[in-house]
């Protein structure tokens, strides 16, 4: 059996990270059980009148700011729904312009160290900081740039995790190879027709010859990343110094 990674969202917008996440593979990995992917809405744990779940930051500024207890009512009905089996195994993480920038190799070690995931979406200027400092364990940036909402980075933080998960990939071979993964980009592909506006596919792709593929493939990919990430060979080069 699989252990089945479970992702709680926390968001004021809901349907913009179900429907992104309820699409193509990921949405097919939560419907086969691979993964399941909860989405919170924090307004639902507001006890204001109004719903309302921002205010105005203390000492003036610009925009509103989200309010710490309507969060903190909405984790606690997520570990009320499903309770923590192993804390070791949970992470929790808010997603913010100012945390660690997300590449390939946290999302893998995201994929093997922990298999629950809650996920803070920051809306507006952002949230009272008690709450990060009360319930999470990581910030997590997308970039160095300022986006409206978590709710993009949150999907992206999902569908890279996710894909490196257990039955969420038909063919697990796929990340072996691709961009990253060993420090490279990807090798150029290329699938039918043969031919396509006056450009054939190299000669070797059709050779049958297996070693003379990954040959070519290795030569590629190294000639790729030159070309277009000369950082990731120099940074390849510290590692394999190291
Ligand atoms: N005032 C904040 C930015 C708020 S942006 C600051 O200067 O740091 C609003 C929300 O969008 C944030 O709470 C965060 O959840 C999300 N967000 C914006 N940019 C992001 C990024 N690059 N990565 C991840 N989340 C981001």
């Amino acid at each position: 059996m699989i252990d089945m990674k479970r992702f709680d969202i926390m968001t004021l917008f809901p349907e913009l990270v179900e429907r992104v996440l309820g699409e193509s593979i990921i949405g097919r990995a939560q419907a086969s059980g691979a993964i399941c992917v909860k989405v919170w809405n924090i307004r639902d744990y507001s006890k204001d009148k109004h719903r309302r779940v921002d205010d105005t930051p203390y000492g003036g500024g610009r925009g509103m700011l989200m309010m710490a207890p309507p969060i903190y009512d909405c984790y606690c009905a997520i570990l009320e729904d499903e309770p923590v089996a192993d804390m070791s195994k949970l992470r929790r993480v808010y997603m913010s312009p100012q945390g660690r920038v997300l590449n390939q190799s946290i999302a893998s070690e995201y994929a093997k160290d922990y298999d629950r995931y809650i996920i803070l979406c920051g809306h507006y200027e952002g949230v009272d900081r008690r709450i990060i400092d009360e319930i999470i364990d990581e910030e997590m940036s997308i970039g160095d740039f300022v986006l409206t909402g978590g709710e993009i980075p949150a999907c992206i933080f999902v569908d890279c995790v996710a894909r490196l998960c257990e039955g969420v990939l038909a063919d697990p071979e796929c990340f072996a190879k691709e961009s990253f993964s060993d420090g490279l980009l990807e090798y150029p592909q290329y699938t039918r027709p043969y031919e396509f506006h006056g450009v054939r596919v190299p000669d070797v792709l059709l050779s049958g010859h297996h070693a003379k593929i990954d040959g070519w493939r290795d030569e590629m990919a190294r000639s790729e990343t030159e070309k277009k990430r000369p950082d990731l060979i120099e940074a390849k080069k510290g590692g394999d110094n190291a």
